[in-house]
């Protein structure tokens, strides 16, 4: 298991090395024809950040070589904001106190119908973690309604068993999204104070189970501002690794969400600069040419414009992050977006940078 093998002194290790690299020892590995993995703490590095513009540059040549001038559109959709986790960055955490709710399936049809009508063919579908509330039957049943109208159906949900995931592929789901949040385990103590997700490797472990159950579609990642996101990074990329030589069959992807104000108030003590990650999305792309990026709408507009060329290749547009959001009887959002524009302004966006937009890109086997 991947829990086994990761090790936050060795990352630690890593990071010092790769700070103690100039930047002619950096130019020097920006040099070789082709990066791969073992480059990806000197792009990471500080000196590395003095040739972001050489870097961005081959990031963007690389993603049009993998993936074309295309951007993948996908939608989020809430059916449940019960949670019994006190994250204590999270919007859901169960100390907020407000009311909750779990989508009825006459509301999951409307909200979907809503999100169909505008466009959409692609959806991640989330809840928090409750069991009892909303446990793997009604994930499974709601995939099962919803499938007919998507051509594709992640989940990001709580971690589950292997036959757990079975079953919800076998209901139309074709994605799992599971972030590990911080990969430094201490941080994580820190922020994940009750519930199941106290359990580090756990969490970590159910991205195996997934890959075992056989989903097409993986998404990892971490939410930045957690701790120093060079760690982050350096362990994400490990992740990355070990599951691309585990379960070289699936299709790979990572997002980088930040944090944002939530309920509560939450105070972001590794804030990541706009640069910075800018540095961290085109060394990703640089080291794993293949990978799908994701950016959401918690960036800005003028943000995501402006990272739109350097190596991502799906996008959210009209973000809704309550239950019920869609059709207007919403409860409190997990977060706020940032992003507002519609669809079609999207659209236009991506069409205006010289990008063919994508609503689908999979089309399920009946
Ligand atoms: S991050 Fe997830 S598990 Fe934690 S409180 Fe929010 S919804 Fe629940």
């Amino acid at each position: 298991m991947f829990s086994d093998e990761l090790s936050g002194p060795a990352i630690r290790q890593e990071l010092l090395a790769a700070a103690t690299m100039s930047p002619d020892d950096v130019a020097g590995v920006l040099r070789k024809s082709r990066l791969g993995p073992s480059d990806f703490s000197a792009l990471i590095s500080p000196s590395a950040a003095g040739h972001l513009e050489a870097m961005a540059q081959r990031a963007h040549a690389l993603t049009v070589q993998r993936f074309g001038r295309t951007m993948q559109f996908f939608v989020p959709l809430y059916i449940s904001n019960y949670c019994y986790n006190q994250c204590t960055y999270c919007g859901f955490s169960v100390g907020n106190r407000y009311p909750r709710r779990v989508l009825s399936d006459s509301e999951i049809i409307s909200e979907a119908q809503l999100l169909r009508d505008r466009g959409f063919d692609q959806i991640v579908v989330l809840t928090g973690e409750a069991e009892d509330k909303a446990g793997t039957e009604y994930i499974a049943h709601a995939i099962r309604l919803l499938s007919p109208l998507f051509a594709s159906i992640s989940i990001e949900v709580q971690p589950m068993s292997q036959s757990d995931y079975s079953r919800v592929i076998e209901a139309g789901a074709d994605g799992l999204v599971l972030f590990q949040e911080t990969y430094d385990s201490e941080a994580y103590a820190s922020y994940h104070l009750a519930g199941k997700k106290r359990h580090f490797s756990k969490r970590l472990d159910a991205v195996e189970a997934g890959a075992s159950a056989g989903f097409y579609k993986l998404t990892l990642g971490a939410l930045l501002g957690l701790t120093d996101w060079r760690f982050d990074a350096m362990a994400l990329s490990h992740h990355l690794v070990y599951m691309q030589r585990h379960f070289w069959t699936l299709q790979y992807g990572i997002s980088f969400p930040r944090i944002k104000d939530m309920v509560g108030d939450f105070q972001v003590n590794y804030p990541i600069s706009d640069r910075e990650l800018v540095q961290f999305i085109v060394a990703f792309r640089l080291c794993f040419p293949d990978i799908s990026i994701t950016m959401s709408t918690r960036e800005s507009a003028q943000l995501r414009d402006k990272l739109l060329p350097l190596g991502v290749t799906h996008i959210s547009a009209e973000s809704n992050t309550a239950p019920g959001g869609y059709g207007g009887t919403s409860t409190e959002p997990q977060f706020e977006i940032s992003d507002h524009r519609s669809l079609p302004e999207m659209i236009s966006v991506v069409k205006h940078h010289g990008y063919e937009p994508v609503m689908r890109d999979w089309v399920k086997l009946v």
